[in-house]
């Protein structure tokens, strides 16, 4: 079952170039930065009170990032809920006609087990569901 929100997804072209933007509007806040090589995406992500605000850039021309930026650009790229069980959160709402990216829990950052649904049964927001691994 969804908990709460657990970060917000920003599509980057380039860490380098957005970090110390993000630094300006948060302080000096430490910056965890990670390869995500499952998902072909490099992030760096800033916590701001209990909410991750993640940057994603690609690592590779076919990471979804990439397809995301030429055709949208840079911006918001998804909203991931926290929950207490992913695979029983997919299979109930693939149940209730949402489509779904992910059919099972992949591995996402901060070692936490991630899936997507798809946006096209959610108005166009892109949603990741998301569990701490332990
Ligand atoms: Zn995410």
């Amino acid at each position: 079952m969804i908990k709460k929100l657990n970060h917000i997804g920003i599509a980057v072209k380039n860490l380098e170039q957005s970090i110390p933007i993000f630094q300006k509007i948060f302080g000096n806040e430490s910056v965890h930065r990670e390869i995500v090589s499952d998902q072909k995406v490099e992030i760096a992500s800033f916590k701001v009170g209990d909410v991750i605000i993640e940057l994603t850039s690609p690592t590779s021309e076919d990471s979804p990032i990439s397809g995301f930026l030429e055709k949208r650009g840079e911006g918001i790229h998804h909203l991931a809920f926290e929950s207490d069980d992913v695979q029983s959160d997919l299979n109930h709402l693939s149940q209730n006609s949402v489509k779904l990216i992910n059919e099972t829990p992949q591995l996402g950052a901060h070692n936490m087990l991630i899936a997507f649904l798809h946006p096209k049964s959610t108005n166009g927001v892109l949603i990741e569901i998301c569990q701490h691994k332990d």
